[in-house]
């Protein structure tokens, strides 16, 4: 009984068909391809004992499995809270926002902050991209980004207001220098003439953008600047005839043609008030008359807005007739 089962746990030698001399051979193994055989076999006990352990814990978690997933549920729902409350820190600057927007910056005159720069807050997200395309790092990824706005928009905020402040510091230079006066006085004035808008050229006969008020006035009658500021020129300017423009700061400007004469100079400092020339008929002018121009940031505006305080109710009834009608101008 024992030989047998020696006999047959002896292995069959493997044998091979010589072709030359067409005669079974037994094969000879080499101890390397036993060795390779072996190893295989003893990898693939290995793969598949790993995936099985992998498949049971997954079904069967380990106590310290448990309790750390429990930890990465809890901290994935503080990181979604966190994220929560970054949304409200936003919205609240958000309300900042629109607060200095269209009340401080009203009250001071000032543009709003152009819409090209608070998207620039955005700058410096990207660089958490990648962070945001991996699912496990999605919420940090995203929350990491929306610290990053809401640093910047801080900083812009600040830096509004800081400007703001400066403003309300200076806010009694500022009132002094915007042009509010009538450089005209009312004592003097024949008539004012023309208003801002379109009108038909005295000289040129062509419909043409009028883009001041023309206050007609004997020759030789002063003519007062409108708010504080420095002469910036003082001199022959075409059709202006003689010209004077006044830089008020906070962007304003004012213009004061076809004078007969100056009483400044460029580079001199006035006060609102200050006589500053005489009305005359220079450049292409029809008659005896001051044409005055206000510009904000570069842009010609209704002179007629910032001398209202000077005029009876009549007199800014004509007024506005005037700047509505299609009339002529003495330019
Ligand atoms: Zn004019």
């Amino acid at each position: 009984m024992g030989k047998d089962i020696e006999l047959m746990a002896k292995k069959k030698p493997t044998l091979v068909f010589n072709h030359a001399n067409l005669t079974f051979e037994q094969k000879k193994v080499s101890w390397q391809s036993r060795l390779g055989y072996g190893l295989m076999i003893l990898s693939g006990i290995l793969v598949f004992g790993f995936i099985s352990v992998m498949i049971s814990h997954k079904i069967f978690p380990s106590p310290n499995e448990q309790n750390l997933n429990r930890r990465i549920k809890l901290l994935q729902k503080e990181y979604q809270t966190l994220d929560k409350h970054l949304d409200l820190v936003s919205e609240d600057l958000g309300t900042l926002r629109k607060r200095d927007e269209n009340m401080y910056r009203v009250i001071y005159q000032r543009d709003p902050i152009d819409d090209k720069i608070w998207k620039s807050v955005e700058n410096g997200t990207e660089k958490y991209d990648l962070l945001t395309k991996e699912s496990e790092y999605k919420v940090i990824g995203e929350i990491l980004k929306k610290i990053t706005i809401v640093r910047n928009t801080m900083k812009l905020q600040e830096s509004s207001y800081n400007e703001l402040a400066d403003l309300v510091r200076r806010k009694d230079e500022m009132l002094s220098s915007i042009p509010s006066i009538q450089p005209v006085s009312n004592r003097d004035l024949t008539r004012i003439a023309s208003g801002f808008g379109w009108r038909m050229h005295p000289i040129y006969r062509i419909p043409k953008r009028h883009e001041g008020v023309d206050f007609t006035a004997p020759t030789g009658t002063p003519i007062y600047v409108s708010g504080d500021g420095v002469i910036l020129n003082c001199n022959y300017d075409g059709g202006y005839g003689n010209c004077i423009i006044v830089n008020h700061g906070y962007g304003y400007k004012t213009r004061y043609a076809h004078l007969s004469s100056y009483a400044v100079r460029a580079g001199d400092r006035v006060k609102r008030g200050q006589k500053i020339g005489l009305v005359g008929n220079t450049g292409a002018s029809v008659g005896p008359h001051l044409h005055y121009e206000v510009e904000y940031n570069d842009q010609k505006v209704d002179p007629a807005l910032f001398f209202y305080n000077d005029l009876n109710k009549e007199q800014f009834e004509e007024i506005v007739k005037i700047t509505n009608a299609r009339g002529k101008s003495f330019d």
